[in-house]
């Protein structure tokens, strides 16, 4: 009997061979009946995340932003930027009048590994200086800035300006950090390393800069999501329904960041996990947390097909049983190279994937090409139902006529295929609800610069 194959039709000259991929790649196809239950999981996560005083613990942190407001339109000045936790580090800086973005200057940097892992102090110094260098190349001579700062992990946020680092997760690991506020930190390396006036005014998640630089596009955002090294979704909440807030807020609604990428880091989703989940889990950076990230986010989409490439091979189903070091060797088989062969896939094309094939070393026949060509498509699509079942639900759960879901990132921007197939699944699985994705060219950074001047505008209110 043959697999539910989704979207991922294969046949190649040995049916007993087929027979035997497909068997090892089986767990990684999601049934209705899993798919359903993740569902209801996330469902009920939701809610004790929300809870006041929750009967157990959720994996979900649902966590205010303390975000205020959207933009509105009346936002001038010039406002600096950090994004950090994403594939790129970068300073921003932008100019706004009446809400209109006039002009913006950007700098990309390389975070070396040693500052990824080296103590915290000296990670945020290195920020510190990288602001310094920007602010020299571009010449600045504009007396103090206002700051934004974009930090894409999880935090407890305590007030606009305060984010409690709660875990690291994707690529760093900074000693001494966990348990500080981010805010200070920062502010403290400023103070000792560079010459101008900054003051740290917003700090925030990157689907929180996201759903900020979606809604300055689009009125009809509610939904801020990232797909990219690491994924998690924020999305407009109603404040009646956050118990655990109760009575705390004038504003009818918030934006939650949900922090999705530790869904089922208390067990819950056990049900669903592979023996390629648990070994990615076990080579990663930060073994036992992050576990719905570590099923489909850009750090680890590779590294599953890799690990299931491997197998074949061990199992002799492919490349006549021939392995070569590169492929044996953890993170060498990246995201990006899935993206490609899935490329290859929709346009009937072998050649990204003979490519890929020939920078490993491997020799390959012509039902090898077609085996990769499988494992790519089985764990995209599992990528695809795992976001799509969140979004599914966000989408009942908001129940707004029409929503605009912004997204960032870089697996979605690169992946051929994931978008079609979430938008074919969430129309599925939230039937009536009007939805739409709208890519926003940097989220984080461009959104972190928008809520700084949002935060200038509250400010100035405020004193006035
Ligand atoms: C972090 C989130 C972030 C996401 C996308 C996750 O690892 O915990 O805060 O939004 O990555 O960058
Ligand atoms: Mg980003």
């Amino acid at each position: 009997q043959r697999l539910p194959m989704g979207s991922c039709p294969f046949a190649i000259s040995d049916p007993v061979q087929q027979a035997q991929v497909e068997e090892i790649l089986k767990p990684l196809i999601l049934t209705q009946d899993v798919i359903d239950r993740v569902r209801d999981v996330f469902e009920d996560e939701m809610k004790l995340g929300l809870a006041k005083n929750p009967p157990k613990l959720s994996s979900l942190q649902m966590e205010n932003t303390f975000l205020p407001e959207l933009p509105n339109g009346t936002e001038s000045g010039e406002y600096l930027a950090l994004d950090l936790g994403g594939t790129n580090f970068r300073v921003i800086l932008m100019e706004l009048k009446e809400g209109t973005i006039q002009r913006e200057e950007v700098k990309y940097y390389k975070v070396p590994e040693e500052v990824r892992l080296g103590p915290g102090e000296q990670l945020f110094d290195f920020l510190a200086d990288c602001i310094k260098d920007f602010l020299e190349k571009k010449h600045y001579t504009g007396e103090k800035l206002t700051l934004g700062f974009c930090f894409s992990f999880p935090m407890h946020q305590k007030a606009l300006n305060v984010g409690i680092l709660v875990h690291w997760t994707k690529s760093f690991n900074c000693p001494g950090v966990v348990g500080k506020d981010a805010v200070k930190m920062l502010n403290d390396a400023i103070h000792r390393r560079c010459g101008h006036a900054i003051d740290v005014v917003a700090v925030l998640n990157d689907t929180t800069g996201t759903i900020v630089k979606g809604a300055y596009v689009d009125h009809e955002t509610a939904i801020g999501l990232i797909l990219g090294t690491g994924s998690n979704a924020c999305y407009l909440e109603r404040v009646s329904r956050i118990e655990k807030w109760e009575g705390q807020h004038d504003a009818e609604e918030v934006v939650i960041d949900i922090e999705f990428g530790a869904f089922g880091d208390n067990g819950v989703l056990d049900f669903m996990k592979t023996d390629f989940d648990r070994e990615i889990n076990r080579n990663s950076l930060l073994v036992g947390s992050f576990t719905y990230e570590k099923y489909f986010a850009g750090k680890y989409l590779g590294e599953i097909a890799r690990l299931i490439l491997v197998k074949l091979v061990d199992e002799e189903l492919l490349f006549k049983g021939k392995c070569t070091e590169k492929l044996r060797t953890v993170g060498s088989f990246t995201s990006q190279y899935v993206s490609h062969i899935e490329k290859d896939s929709m346009e009937l094309s072998t050649e990204e994937t003979e490519k890929i094939l020939g920078e490993f070393g491997l020799s390959y026949t012509q039902d090898d090409l077609k085996i990769i060509k499988y494992v790519c498509a089985v764990i995209s699509e599992r990528a695809a139902n795992l976001v799509s079942i969140c979004l599914a639900h966000l989408l009942c759960r908001m129940d707004k006529p029409h929503c605009t879901i912004a997204v960032d990132g870089s697996l979605f921007e690169e992946h051929p295929r994931l978008r079609t197939l979430m938008e074919a699944k969430i129309s599925a699985w939230a039937p009536g609800k009007q939805f739409k994705f709208l890519m926003v060219e940097d989220g984080s950074g461009k959104g972190a610069a928008l809520i700084a001047a949002i935060a200038t505008r509250l400010r100035a209110h405020s004193k006035a």
